[in-house]
């Protein structure tokens, strides 16, 4: 057992307190988010869980029968899903993600209407200076670096994209303030494209407490991935990560009593768990 994880017992009503506060939180999010979930509802075994452990020998944790449970079980649980920031181009979702850093998509949600109502197009806000920018953007957080980011990537696609969101990774990731994650959010939920994996906090935490990777990079957490993961499911996966991140595997006493994937689930901060604990499996 990892030192400080107690994971919980069952109770005798066969339900773990705390679930209902649980099933509550699954109304908050942006109005894009899908219906409910289904719920999980667990069957809890008599016997205790298991104590933590390495992961013992012969075990693969991205062998691909793992990986298709976990995709299936995440494909009930989130049909469907897609991104939470509100947009009606690729102009908009670019900016929205840039906002989104350090911060909430639902306070990026309330701050874009009126952003794209006072400048529609990137012609709009390239003809800004950052300063200019940074009243309107302010309650996002780090609005000094956002400012810049968005009046630079608007005229860079102003003056070397005649005004259009570019389609590609190579060109995105010429604009200020767009690394791999902006790029594809815009590339997977806009254009449909799937050239790499969003590795967001979420993706993070989950892709280690599932043993996806055991990288701590970004970059090196989207190419294990990659590999992990058959390319057509690359964006409907991350956009379950981030739900399931919301939702239930919070940062920080994630909701495994009613997790669909608890079954499959080795991590060291489990708060409930009937398989036994990987102590290297931690965000
Ligand atoms: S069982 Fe717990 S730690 Fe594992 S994926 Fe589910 S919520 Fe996250």
């Amino acid at each position: 057992m990892a030192r400080g994880v107690v994971p919980r017992q069952p109770s005798k009503a066969g339900r773990q307190e705390g679930a209902q506060k649980a099933r509550r939180g699954f109304t908050r999010g942006a109005s894009r988010q899908p219906a409910a979930p289904k719920q999980h509802t667990p069957v809890w075994p008599k016997s205790s869980p298991k104590s933590a452990a390495k992961a013992p020998a012969g075990y693969h944790p991205v062998a691909p029968e793992r990986i298709r449970e976990i995709l299936k079980r995440l494909d009930q649980t989130y049909p469907g899903v897609t991104c939470a920031l509100h947009h009606k181009n690729a102009w908009e979702l670019l900016v929205a993600t840039i906002l989104s850093a350090q911060c909430t998509d639902e306070r990026v949600n309330k701050t874009t209407p009126e952003l794209f109502a006072k400048y529609p197009t990137p012609a709009d806000f390239a003809r800004l200076q950052p300063e200019q920018l940074e009243p309107d953007i302010r309650s996002t957080g780090f609005f000094r670096n956002k400012s810049k980011s968005v009046v630079g990537a608007a005229k860079k696609i102003v003056s070397d994209f005649g005004g259009q969101v570019p389609d590609t990774m190579d060109a995105l990731l010429t604009l200020p303030g767009v690394a791999r994650k902006t790029a594809n959010v815009v590339l997977g939920t806009w254009f449909g494209k799937a050239d790499g994996v969003v590795v967001d906090t979420h993706v993070y935490r989950i892709a280690r407490r599932l043993e996806l990777t055991t990288q701590t990079d970004a970059a090196k957490i989207e190419q294990d991935l990659m590999r992990a993961v058959p390319r057509e499911k690359w964006i409907l996966f991350a956009h379950q990560l981030i739900w399931h991140g919301r939702r239930l595997c919070v940062a920080r006493a994630p909701k495994c009593a009613d997790c669909p994937l608890e079954s499959l689930c080795h991590a060291a901060d489990k708060t409930w768990s009937t398989v036994d604990i990987h102590k290297a499996a931690k965000p």
